[in-house]
């Protein structure tokens, strides 16, 4: 944060006097879905972790193996995860005609099954796979069909090991899972023999750029942005914080700890997502 900075910390009740009255534009972030189970990397008290990036993925077979091996286990935890009040705190709120549209950072497709029906998944979802070579694009319940068959007892034996799907997804380094899964086979595109990605956008890749001319037409579309649960680390989602504060739309920022966006905040709420959002439909909507 810059030196000298302020930021004008309030109460939900403040955010909601900025709020009322306006249409809204949201923009989310791993916190919201925290409460659905899903860690948050990045929020103060969870480990250090070094994102994967593209150039990795793309670049060394090896560490693609270990890649598809864990998600092959993790994918399916996504799979089972179900919303949470956050979520259906903003769908409410779309109903309602006060959120115009929302932006997530989130590729757990959460606010969809929450009933959110404008939503802009910014860096994509994890139900799709894509070929970099063919461009094609399947499902990742077909790709898990497929790697099924290539592995056919891949699961069981990770599973016996005594890891659990969620031990896999938080300890993505760990040496156990590593040696688990050189004998991992990821399966290629079955139309070209390509390489197959999650259709997600990673460090080092770029959000396409239809999408992000659709999330900035969707933050003018509205007289005010709410962002919820992200510490606004990459310019990916900042850029619409900042337009929004450029085009002079007020801003709350509803998130525990220190965001990139706070300087630009109309008000900062410094508590849960899950809480806060509830809250703030009964205030907005009564
Ligand atoms: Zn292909």
């Amino acid at each position: 944060m810059p030196e000298g900075a302020v930021v004008h910390r309030g109460t939900v009740e403040d955010a909601a006097q900025v709020l009322r009255g306006r249409t809204v534009t949201a923009l989310t972030g791993a916190g919201v879905s925290t409460d659905s189970g899903i860690p948050d990397y990045r929020s103060p008290d969870s480990p250090p972790r070094n994102p994967m990036t593209y150039q990795q993925f793309v670049g060394d077979e090896a560490f693609r193996r270990h890649y598809w091996a864990r998600n092959h286990v993790g994918w399916q935890h996504v799979d089972r995860t179900q919303p949470n009040a956050g979520h259906r705190a903003l769908a409410t709120l779309e109903e309602r005609g006060v959120l115009r549209g929302l932006i997530t950072q989130n590729v757990d497709l959460l606010h969809e099954d929450a009933g959110s029906r404008r939503v802009i998944d910014l860096h994509g979802r994890y139900d799709r796979v894509i070929c970099l070579q063919c461009g094609r694009v399947i499902s990742r319940a077909h790709l898990a069909q497929r790697l099924d068959e290539l592995n056919p007892h891949f699961l069981e034996e990770v599973l016996s090991g005594g890891l659990t799907v969620a031990d896999i997804e938080v300890a993505p380094d760990a040496d156990a899972v590593i040696e688990q899964t050189s004998h991992f086979n990821p399966a290629p595109c079955e139309f070209c023999g390509g390489v197959l990605k999650p259709e997600i956008v990673y460090f080092g890749e770029s959000v396409p750029r239809e999408r992000v001319e659709r999330a900035y037409a969707m933050v003018d579309d509205a007289g005010a942005l709410l962002v919820a649960g992200t510490s606004l680390t990459v310019m990916s989602g900042l850029r619409f914080v900042r337009h929004a504060a450029k085009t002079g739309k007020p801003i709350v920022i509803v998130n525990r700890g220190e965001t990139r966006g706070d300087p630009l905040a109309t008000v900062k709420v410094e508590a849960g997502v899950t809480e806060t959002l509830t809250a703030l439909v009964d205030l907005l909507t009564r």
